[in-house]
């Protein structure tokens, strides 16, 4: 008997791989031609394998987060790099400015590739352009329902990541099966992805600034913070601070929407949550000494910290004439000036939705599994890897590492357990 995996995406490959090493015999079915599609646009093309710095405190879930940060420990950083290096041959360079780890060639194709063929000389056996429909527990193991007929498997790996970027494969059927198979999922929801402007904020003229930006949001009382790039677009707001804090937003309209029937998905509700902007790394007291230069005009000061265009319209939003100097300015339009610099709420009007987003929140809660083994509490032989679980990293990588380290766990303990109920003769 052996074990099945069901898609080939970055935990899969990794999942079929280690259980195959393990000792079982190993078919993969995945349902495009080729697998692991995410991987081959992640990273702009070039794949941003792992961080050089694990962000622990930064990943997000609705689970337990200890349960989290064991499962995420399971392969210390150095060892997934080993592998990458030693194992699949493929040298890894960091790029110093951002913390990330590429393939030195530059090439995410590498990395897809130097997986398949790692898995397929452990002997994984892939079954491409199949989908699995159902998973129905049977006697000594599972069947599966594939669009190519039934499957018989003693244990089974469930990796079909979420409900992001659906033209890579992802379209929530291992969500429908793990949920029928009686597991509790948190709702999902977009993550990482670009928001929505509103059209009376004007900010499509800003289209093309970019600079670097604090963000704040305080969902749940619990206050997230990211910083560093922040682009306008003519539809919204992007860059890795936006994708970082994105989730604090459509988590948020998401859970509002399955309330209401009547709020259409990618669009907000009445929100709480606000994400606050400080456009410069000066904070309120640092723009109160700029001020405080002699008879200067405002644009000249603001254009020494923040990109010109957004300066104007900061300065227009806060009602001050573009010829005010230092001298005339008052004291309410200093006050209102220096708001809109370090405290700016972002009028978001929605999101880019699955479409744009690198991954899924939500998923099958973590506490639904074993911690050590990702083994389904409700259903014994069931096992669970990557984005299908109840986790997600900021970007930089942390998103492959989970997919990674989950992956190898799950696959080990399948074929440990494999090998238990049917020992080698
Ligand atoms: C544009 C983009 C860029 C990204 N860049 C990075 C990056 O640089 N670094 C990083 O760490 N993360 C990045 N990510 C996130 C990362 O790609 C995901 O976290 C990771 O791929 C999740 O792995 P997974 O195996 O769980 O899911 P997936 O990679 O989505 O794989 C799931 C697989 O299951 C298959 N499947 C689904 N349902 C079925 C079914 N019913 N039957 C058979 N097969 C099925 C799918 O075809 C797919 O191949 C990016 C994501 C996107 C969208």
């Amino acid at each position: 008997m052996s074990v099945a995996v069901v898609g080939g995406g970055a935990a899969g490959l990794v999942a079929a791989a280690f259980a195959a090493t393990g000792g079982a015999e190993v078919t993969l079915i995945e349902r495009t031609a080729d697998g692991g599609r995410k991987i081959l646009i992640s990273g702009g093309g070039r794949c941003n394998v792992l961080p050089s710095e694990l962000a622990l405190d930064r990943f997000v879930t609705d689970s337990p987060a200890h349960l989290l940060r064991g499962m995420l420990r399971s392969w210390p950083l150095p060892e997934q790099r080993a592998f990458f290096e030693r194992d699949l041959g493929i040298p890894l360079a960091l790029e110093e400015a951002s913390g990330k780890l590429f393939p030195q060639s530059n090439r995410a194709k590498d990395i897809r590739d130097g997986l398949v063929a790692f898995a397929r000389a452990r002997g994984v056996r892939m079954q491409f352009s199949t989908s699995v429909t159902a998973i129905q527990p049977s006697t000594g193991g599972f069947t599966l329902r594939t669009s190519n007929g039934d499957l018989q498997a003693a244990r089974v790996i469930l990796a079909t990541g979420g409900l992001s970027v659906p033209a890579t494969g992802s379209d929530g059927t291992g969500l429908q099966v793990a949920a029928e198979l009686g597991h509790r999922l948190i709702p999902t929801y977009p993550a990482l992805t670009p928001l929505l402007g509103s059209s009376a904020s004007g900010h499509a003229l800003l289209s093309g600034v970019s600079l670097d930006v604090r963000l704040r949001a305080k969902p749940d009382g619990r206050m997230v913070e990211t910083s560093g790039g922040f682009l306008f677009t003519h539809r919204g707001y992007s860059g890795p601070s936006v994708l970082d804090i994105s989730h604090t937003v459509t988590r948020e309209s998401r859970s509002a929407s399955s309330a209401s029937s009547a709020v259409t998905p990618g669009a907000m509700a009445d929100r709480s949550v606000a994400i606050r902007a400080q456009w410069s790394a000066l904070d309120a007291a640092a723009w109160e000494s700029v001020f405080d230069a002699p008879s200067t005009l405002i644009s000249s000061l603001l254009a020494r910290h923040v990109p010109a265009r957004l300066g104007e319209h900061l300065m227009r939003e806060a009602g001050i004439p573009p010829d005010r100097r230092t001298s005339g300015l008052r004291r309410t339009e200093r006050l209102s000036l220096i708001g809109h610099l370090t405290s700016y709420v972002l009028p978001v009007g929605g999101d880019e939705g699955y479409k744009k987003a690198e991954v899924t929140g939500g998923g099958v809660a973590l506490d639904e599994v074993e911690p050590r083994t990702l083994e389904s509490r409700r259903c014994q032989g069931l096992y669970f890897c990557g984005e299908i679980l109840d986790a997600f990293g900021p970007i930089g990588g942390h998103n492959f590492a989970w997919a990674w380290a989950t992956g190898r766990a799950a696959g080990l303990a399948a074929a440990e357990a494999n090998t238990r109920t049917h020992p080698a003769p």
